[in-house]
C-alpha cells in the first residue's frame, strides 16, 4: 500500500504511523525525522533545513522533494510506504504524483487526521522526543516513559523539540492551514481522502485508521 498521512502538527501522525507501518508491513517515511537526523549528523542538507524548521516554515521544495524521492527509491519502499509529513504543499503533491506515474504506481489512500486546535496545542506542549531517534515520541501526561526523561525504546535522553514552542507552533499551524490543507482538496479530486477523528486513545485512533484503510 502507498499511503499519505495528513494532519496538523501534533495530530499524532508520527505516533499512528509507527503502528500503521508495522501493521501494514511498509516503511514509515517521515520527512521531519529525516531532516532531524540530518541536522544531528551535521550534513549539508541538515544545515539547509535547520533555519526554516526553527522558524516553523516549510523547508524549500528543492531540498525536500529530492530527499523524499531518494528515500522512496530505497529497496524497502518498493512495495509501499507510509508518508508522514510529505507532501506538505500542492507542488510537493504534484511532484509525488508525477514520480509515481513514471513508475506506473499510484497512491491507495490519503488518511486525514482531524483534531481540534486546542487538543493539538496540548499534545505539542507535552511532546518529548528521543535524542537518538526523533521517531521515538512520548508525552509528559499522555504517554509517559517508564523512567522520566529516558526513552523506553532505546534508553536515549528525551527532550523538547526546539520548534515545539508556543510561538513557533502558532506559525506552523498557520503554514498548515495556508499551504498543507490545500493538498486535501488536491487528493479529494482523486477520490483518495479518508478523514478520521484523531481524538481518543492512541489505540482507538489506530483501530479507526485501520478500518478506514480497509
Ligand atoms: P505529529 O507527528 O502529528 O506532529 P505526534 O505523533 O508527534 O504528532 O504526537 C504529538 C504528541 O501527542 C506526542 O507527544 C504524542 O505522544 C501525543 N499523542 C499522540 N497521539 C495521541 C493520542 N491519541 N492521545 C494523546 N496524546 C497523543
Ligand atoms: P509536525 O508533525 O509536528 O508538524 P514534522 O516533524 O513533520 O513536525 O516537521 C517539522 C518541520 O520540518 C516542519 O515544520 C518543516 O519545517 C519541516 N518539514 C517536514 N516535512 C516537510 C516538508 N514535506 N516540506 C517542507 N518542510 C518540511
Ligand atoms: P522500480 O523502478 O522497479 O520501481 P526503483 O528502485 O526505481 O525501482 O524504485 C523503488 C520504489 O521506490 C518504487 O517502487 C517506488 O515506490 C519508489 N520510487 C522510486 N522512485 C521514485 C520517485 N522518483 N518518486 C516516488 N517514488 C519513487
Amino acid at each position: 500500500m502507498r499511503i499519505v498521512l495528513v494532519g496538523p502538527p501534533g495530530a499524532g501522525k508520527g505516533t499512528q504511523a509507527a503502528f500503521l507501518a508495522q501493521n501494514l508491513a511498509i516503511p514509515h517515511i517521515s520527512t521531519g525525522d529525516l531532516f532531524r537526523a540530518n541536522i544531528s549528523q551535521g550534513t549539508e542538507l541538515g544545515l539547509k533545513a535547520k533555519s526554516y524548521m526553527d522558524a516553523g516554515n516549510l523547508v524549500p521544495d528543492e531540498v525536500t522533494i529530492g530527499m523524499a524521492k531518494d528515500r522512496m527509491a530505497q529497496a524497502d519502499a518498493a512495495n509501499g510506504f507510509l508518508l508522514d509529513g510529505f507532501p506538505r504543499n500542492v507542488s510537493q503533491a504534484e511532484a509525488l504524483d508525477d514520480a509515481l506515474k513514471l513508475d506506473g504506481q499510484e497512491l491507495d489512500a490519503v488518511l486525514d487526521l482531524e483534531v481540534p486546535e486546542d487538543e493539538v496545542v496540548k499534545r505539542i506542549a507535552g511532546r518529548r522526543i528521543c535524542r537518538n531517534d526523533s521517531s521515538h515520541v512520548f508525552h509528559v501526561a499522555y504517554k509517559q516513559p517508564q523512567t522520566e526523561g529516558v526513552c523506553d525504546i532505546c534508553g536515549g535522553e528525551l527532550y523538547q523539540r526546539g520548534d515545539d514552542t508556543e510561538e513557533t507552533v502558532r506559525r506552523r499551524l498557520e503554514v498548515y492551514h495556508s499551504e498543507t490543507e490545500p493538498i486535501i482538496d488536491h487528493y479529494r479530486a482523486q477520490g483518495l481522502v479518508v478523514t478520521i477523528s484523531a481524538l481518543g486513545s492512541v489505540s482507538e485512533v489506530t483501530e479507526r485508521a485501520m478500518a478506514a484503510l480497509r
